[in-house]
């Protein structure tokens, strides 16, 4: 993310109010968009994708308050900024309840807006940057189990699948030693593009220890996550990591199991890991839960 150009959803009912806005955001660099109400907001998410959203509270349709509900359920990252029509100290509760990222009451001069807006967006920022490792830039092990926990609790939910592909260096410790750790974080972060270049924009991908990554994938069963892992093995396996010789990787892959915490989901994984260690590397390894 980027401290400006920000891309910013704009929803309020009233023309003038919008037009303001867009004027106001363009004017520091920003994109902007607009909506009139939440269903027509809720529709604009869900085609692009937005680094921000600005409501109006009191709108035909579906609200404000709604809209935030509907919105911090299903893009969690995303930041939301509510304006109440009166510095009501309720409505200012409920949206940040709902789920909003900050509020301001209507009506509010310029630069007020604008403090505002680059104070949310700041603070979003260092929340972001919190959820990233700073090596590879993918997400770290705190994300991940965040993620986790929703993704269990959807899946239980709707009765979908999910699995989980665990993988880790190949003799990492190798590389260190005889390149220097400066080689083995270029190796670190060229694993973490290959890997990224591969999965899926729903997959969570992270560092998950040292040279150890996770990616968590849902709607998908033990095997499609076996592919991936496959896949994923192949591409590593033929990608030119400078003057190095080949660089691989062992992985490890479970299916969620209905009623097991999380711990158990991850150490399944590990598990599997562990034994395509044992079988000699540079190999995907299985787990299905039936068999612990
Ligand atoms: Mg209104």
């Amino acid at each position: 993310m980027k401290m400006s150009g920000y891309k910013v959803l704009i929803v309020d009912d009233e023309k003038a109010v919008k037009q303001l806005l867009v004027e106001l955001l363009s004017s520091k660099g920003h994109k902007c968009e607009t909506a009139s109400d939440g269903v027509e907001a809720i529709d604009k998410v869900a085609a692009d994708k937005f680094d921000v959203v600005v409501t109006d509270i009191a709108m035909p349709n579906m609200d404000g308050i709604v809209l935030t509900m509907e919105l911090s359920k299903s893009y969690h990252d995303l930041p939301i900024m509510v304006m109440t029509a009166f510095t009501n100290e309720y409505s200012a509760k409920e949206a940040v309840e709902a789920g909003a990222s900050d509020f301001i009451g209507k009506p509010f001069s310029p630069e007020e807006f604008l403090l505002r807006f680059h104070k949310m967006m700041s603070v979003n920022e260092i929340i972001f940057l919190s959820k990233k490792d700073h090596l590879t830039g993918v997400f770290n092990r705190k994300k991940f189990v965040d993620e986790l926990r929703r993704e269990i609790e959807r899946t239980v939910r709707y009765g979908q699948r999910l699995s989980i592909v665990m993988f880790d260096i190949d003799r990492f410790k190798d590389v260190n030693d005889n390149y220097g750790h400066q080689v083995g974080d270029y190796v670190l972060k060229e694993i973490a593009r290959v890997t990224e270049r591969n999965i899926r924009k729903i997959d969570i991908f992270a560092r998950y220890g040292g040279e150890e990554f996770i990616i968590l994938m849902p709607s998908t069963d033990i095997e499609g996550a076996r592919s991936l892992a496959e896949k994923l093995r192949m591409k590593i396996e033929a990608h030119k990591f400078g003057q190095l010789s080949r660089i691989t990787c062992s992985f490890g892959v479970s299916e969620y199991a209905l009623n097991e915490d999380e711990e158990n989901f991850i150490r399944r994984a590990d598990v599997a890991l562990y034994s395509a260690k044992n079988k000699g590397r540079n190999r995907v390894e299985i787990l299905a839960p039936e068999t612990v």
